[in-house]
């Protein structure tokens, strides 16, 4: 069966049935309305967004002789019902990237000025336009510039970048977007109710995101994967690989509600699914950036901070399942970290990473007013502050690096070694120079302070060393490279590479 026989049927006939676009949809049917179409359109973007279509319908609203409302075609007049049989000879499709696309290319200069043969216009749509070869282009760009009044153009590419700019000068230049998520699915639901399918939500849903903005790819999708009229979501998981998105979004609900039983059920139901938890935690972390990019969007400081620890915490836990001993262990450790009651006694100090983020996002914060000795003190139970010596630094070193923001500078930080006090400098020792310069970049090294500041309620700043042994092997190799001079300056020879 024809996979893109439904994509056909459903190709919009007005511009209402158009989906997504709606810039372009507006400014082409005010430019329809008040006659201001251009000789020259360049339709950009990804594939399955609609620039076919939408060239299709400019096409229609020239040559039909009875608009509606003005802008619309009637596809019902001789020219509309041709254009949609596919069958009208002033509508000249040409496809760039064929061979006969080349040779029509080719003809086009000679044949653009003979006068439209049925239609009051011509219309050129050159699909995939950037395949043109180089000859090509410079004849259309001579029929760009001085186009015969009865001929317009549109031109379709996915690859703008390869238009030359002489051609993208000429065009009055429209770029199309993906569609969204909700569009897509108002769209397949719509299609189908008409076609009698019947079609959860939740695969519905599971289609759109795997469409990629592409609608074209979305209603392939739906008619591939429904059986004897109906489209189920067992399916549709196994088939895309997508996650249930109930379970998605009962991970988030129990996360959010500090609900650990509840969120370590789902991690269960999905290990006893067989679902593949790396998929799993993609498809969460993509979800919690959506949330994330809509809370700087919204300046809600408090969910920022509490979504950006939990993509941190996930992203971890997606790096140590391939060597997870226990497949969904570390879904498991992410859970309770986030929701688990010893993160919570933690996080009574957490106010401090919102305002840290706060400034991030260029707020003005209120001035810290100089707290007492005494508010100090109980600062300090109050939130679990660590005792400022070595040795209480050392015993929580775990708990401090696990605040640390940046993947890379925690790990860095958890194979360091706290190793000197002095007043308010902390040496900490590293095993590799890799590491130390890790952490003291400078952005790094503020954090780190400014962490140690946050558990230890103390100013502290960092001095850095790298474990001898490191240093011993060098001296070790001077020595022998020593002995080597040494030997070659008795026996006169030289070291053979
Ligand atoms: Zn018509």
């Amino acid at each position: 069966m024809d996979q893109i026989a439904l994509y056909r049927k459903y190709r919009p006939h007005n511009f209402d049935n158009l989906v997504g676009q709606d810039y372009i949809k507006t400014t082409l049917v005010n430019a329809i309305k008040s006659n201001h179409i251009s000789h020259a359109y360049l339709f950009s973007g990804p594939r399955g967004t609609g620039k076919t279509s939408t060239a299709r319908l400019v096409a229609k609203a020239l040559i039909c002789n009875d608009l509606q409302d003005d802008h619309d075609p009637c596809n019902k007049c001789e020219f509309c019902k041709d254009i949609n049989m596919g069958r009208l000879i002033d509508l000249i499709e040409i496809d760039a990237a064929s061979n006969r696309g080349i040779d029509e290319v080719r003809d086009l200069k000679e044949k653009i000025n003979f006068a439209p043969t049925r239609a009051k216009y011509k219309v050129y749509i050159i699909d995939e336009v950037h395949m043109m070869t180089k000859e090509a282009f410079n004849a259309l760009l001579k029929t760009l510039e001085e186009p015969p009044s009865h001929a317009y153009f549109i031109l379709a590419t996915t690859e703008i970048h390869k238009i030359p700019e002489t051609i993208i000068s000429r065009c009055q230049r429209f770029d199309f977007r993906r569609i969204s998520n909700k569009a897509l699915m108002t769209r397949l639901s719509y299609i189908a109710q008409m076609e009698k399918i019947t079609a959860d939500d939740k695969s519905l849903e599971a289609i759109s995101k795997s469409s990629d903005g592409g609608l074209r790819d979305a209603i392939g999708l739906l008619e591939q994967l429904t059986t004897d009229g109906k489209l189920q979501f067992e399916k549709v998981g196994e088939v895309l690989g997508v996650s249930d998105s109930n379970l998605l979004n009962g991970m988030l609900d129990s996360l959010t509600n500090k609900d650990t039983k509840g969120a370590l059920k789902i991690v269960h139901e999905l290990h006893d699914q067989g679902s593949d938890l790396k998929k799993f935690i993609h498809e969460f972390v993509n979800n919690l950036r959506t949330q994330l990019l809509e809370s700087v969007a919204s300046g809600d400081n408090g969910k920022m901070a509490t979504l950006m620890r939990m993509i941190d915490i996930f992203q971890e836990a997606q790096n140590e399942l391939h060597i997870a001993i226990i497949p969904q262990l570390p879904l498991e450790i992410a859970v309770i970290k986030i929701a688990g009651p010893v993160v919570a006694k933690m996080e009574v100090s957490e106010p401090k990473v919102e305002e840290k983020v706060a400034e991030k996002v260029g707020e003005k914060l209120e001035p810290k007013a100089e707290k007492t000795p005494e508010e100090r003190k109980h600062k300090a139970i109050d939130t679990g502050a660590i005792m400022f010596t070595l040795a209480s630094i050392k015993d929580n070193w775990p708990r401090i690096t696990e605040r640390i923001k940046v993947p890379a500078l925690k790990q860095s930080l958890k194979s360091a070694v706290p190793v000197k006090l002095e007043g308010n400098d902390l040496t900490i020792q590293f095993n590799t120079n890799f590491h130390k310069d890790k952490v003291m970049e400078h952005d790094h090294r503020v954090e780190v302070e400014a962490v140690i500041n946050e558990v230890t309620d103390k100013p502290v700043k960092i001095l850095v060393v790298v474990k001898e042994l490191e240093i011993k092997s060098v001296v070790e190799k001077e020595k022998e490279d020593n002995i080597v001079d040494e030997a070659l300056g008795i026996f006169g020879g030289e070291v053979m590479n």
